[in-house]
């Protein structure tokens, strides 16, 4: 039987491979007679699927010795309160706005940071490009810069992490890398702290990554709790308190796949990325090439994990959705606040996935 192509944003798909996996092992985990969602967090079995699962993000990632790597909870919206209550030490907070989750962000760091620095913002042209580093306005001495490295509603994807210390900012960089974590290879020299909720690329909800440089533990609030100061939950292994076992097992399981894969000859992660250039590249070549298809972003700042796109005409939206989910491509409709369609084709989603929805796209543009 094969599985329809699910292009949602997230919850979004995981790869079959570690479905059938976790359905093998779901009664009785290598023999222990548990499913992994029966054990104690603290026994020897889940502490060597911990261990598989942080070993495999570090080499899949390339991850330096100095960085930990936490699994938490609460998602991206937590990490929006959980950054500041670790990171602001009461100094400005710059920001940089790129979308709705960078936004967002900015506003709940107001509640924690003394004073919050939109440094540059896309704002102003509707949220379809990347302000270009050059003219950020960087406050001196800041705790940290905030990006969204990649917007999933805006579909637009930093394409290369800023570099603060050229642009005379010793400030650490955090990035939200929700949306395309291991997608690409990340440059950790120029990161201070990334942190991502599982549910597009590594899992299921319910699990945080976050992947922090050690010098910037140990400085929480007083107000900061005890569960979400990263000093705490790094001195514990993440297991201060009960971390989300589930999600920590399907997160190793997808990390295993993705050290796996290989094309050409690339591997892991850069065989990933080789693999979301051709599939984003597919797509959006289709959508530029046709009448009825538009993409708003900036080409240089568009996203290879989240492509919104509009029908010129609108009226037939639900008529695109409708045929869509007819052949098996499901969870296309765009994200209500900018509307049309959008297709989210994380690591998950194969290039015949991808194929499939432009044939199906070109079929219903010729049957206007
Ligand atoms: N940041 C980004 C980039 C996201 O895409 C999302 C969720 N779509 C969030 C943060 C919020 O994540 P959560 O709902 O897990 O809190």
């Amino acid at each position: 039987m094969t599985r329809p192509y699910n292009f949602s944003a997230g919850p979004a798909a995981i790869p079959e491979d570690v479905l059938r996996e976790a359905a093998a092992e779901m009664l009785d985990w290598h023999g222990s007679g548990m499913s992994v969602m029966e054990m104690s967090h603290r026994g020897k079995e889940f502490i060597s699927i911990y261990e598989h699962a942080e070993a495999d993000f570090r080499a899949l990632m390339g991850v330096p010795s100095n960085f930990k790597i936490l699994f938490m909870q609460g998602g991206g919206l937590a990490e929006n309160a959980i950054v500041p209550l670790n990171l602001s030490r009461a100094a400005t907070v710059d920001m940089v706005l790129t979308g709705s989750w960078s936004q967002k962000s900015q506003k709940e760091a107001r509640k924690y940071a003394s004073a919050v620095n939109v440094v540059a913002s896309s704002e102003a042209d509707g949220f379809h490009g990347i302000p270009d580093p050059a003219g950020w306005k960087l406050s001196r001495g800041a705790s940290y810069v905030h990006i969204c490295s990649n917007e999933t509603i805006h579909g637009v994807e930093f394409q290369q992490l800023p570099d603060l210390a050229a642009l005379g900012s010793d400030a650490p960089l955090v990035i939200d890398f929700s949306s395309h974590v291991a997608s690409r290879p990340v440059d950790w020299s120029k990161v201070g702290l990334a942190f991502g909720g599982a549910q597009k690329n590594l899992g299921p909800a319910g699990l945080t990554l976050v992947v922090v440089r050690e010098d910037l533990l140990g400085h929480a609030l007083p107000i900061c709790p005890s569960a979400f100061d990263y000093k705490i939950v790094a001195d514990n292994e993440s297991m201060f308190n009960t971390p989300p076992t589930w999600g920590i097992y399907i997160a190793g399981l997808t990390f295993a796949w993705l050290r796996r894969q290989t094309e050409g000859s690339l591997s892991g992660v850069a065989a990933i990325e080789a693999r979301n250039i051709a599939k984003a590249s597919l797509l959006y070549d289709y959508i530029d090439g046709s009448q009825l298809y538009t993409n708003p972003v900036d080409k240089a700042a568009r996203s290879r994990m989240n492509v919104p796109f509009m029908l010129r005409d609108e009226s037939r939206n639900e008529a695109f959705l409708a045929g869509a989910k007819a052949r098996g491509l499901l969870q296309l409709k765009g994200h209500k606040s900018v509307g049309g369609m959008r297709a989210s084709i994380y690591n998950a989603m194969p290039i015949e996935g991808v194929q499939a929805l432009v044939d199906y796209m070109r079929d219903f543009e010729k049957q206007a």
